[in-house]
């Protein structure tokens, strides 16, 4: 049997990439998301398509969403080979939605609501290991030694996009391009709307309830 297609949506700091971790670990599908995509292709050369910037990094630094044509490609190449799997990060606006429609079928839709202030807060105050990408928060989630990842010992840094200006910009796109896909898919098969403000492990265990649900 084919694992389940699961699409996970949130704003920017609503723990979609800590929730899709836990998703991995229990359901073992795979974890497609197109912002640790991008961030691996940052530099990549679109400047042929003629957009206004010439590679993906200049969009994400300034906070704005990469062309679609750009995100699609890269979601297609992803599910095509992938049997189960939880997708982060996309789709943002109504016309990548309406391309995942052509793309797959979907299982489950979770949304994890969260609160405007309690994202700045989130965002402006993560911080990520340079090595192997683990998150800490400067009040939340303190590594034992400051700046360094308990993990690996690595060196921790801020996103260049967890600015506040860039964060404030990410929230804004949020609210006017992929909230409408929010709605879009309240009425799907499988669609759960989860509390994301509760402590992680609630966060996780409703998102697994929701899960195994639709398995059922
Ligand atoms: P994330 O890690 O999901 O917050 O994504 C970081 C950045 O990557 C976003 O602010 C966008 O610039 C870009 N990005 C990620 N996913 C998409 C998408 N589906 N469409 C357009 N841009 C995206």
């Amino acid at each position: 049997m084919s694992g389940p297609h699961i699409l996970i949506l949130g704003a920017p700091g609503a723990g979609k990439g800590t929730q899709s971790a836990n998703i991995v670990d229990e359901f073992g599908v795979e974890h497609v998301t197109t912002g640790d995509a991008l961030r691996s292709n940052k530099e990549m050369d679109i400047s042929d398509m003629d957009f206004e910037y010439d590679t993906p990094g200049e969009y994400m630094d300034a906070g704005e969403l990469v062309p679609d044509a750009v995100v699609n490609a890269i979601v297609e190449e992803a599910l095509s080979s992938a049997d189960g799997y939880v997708l982060d990060g996309y789709p943002r606006n109504l016309e990548q939605a309406e391309e995942l429609a052509d793309m797959t079928d979907l299982d489950v839709v979770l949304y994890l609501e969260v609160a405007r202030e309690e994202l700045l807060d989130r965002l402006t105050g993560r911080r990520v290991c340079s090595e192997c990408g683990t998150n800490y928060h400067v009040k939340y989630n303190q590594p034992e030694e400051e700046g360094v990842c308990d993990e690996c010992g690595g060196e921790l840094v801020q996103r260049d996009d967890d600015t506040r200006e860039a964060a404030e910009n990410r929230l804004e796109v949020f609210e006017e391009n992929t909230l409408p896909v929010v709605d879009y898919y309240r009425d799907h098969d499988g669609f759960v709307a989860v509390d994301g403000e509760q402590a992680p492990d609630a966060v996780w265990s409703d998102v697994k309830a929701a899960i195994e649900s639709s398995e059922e």
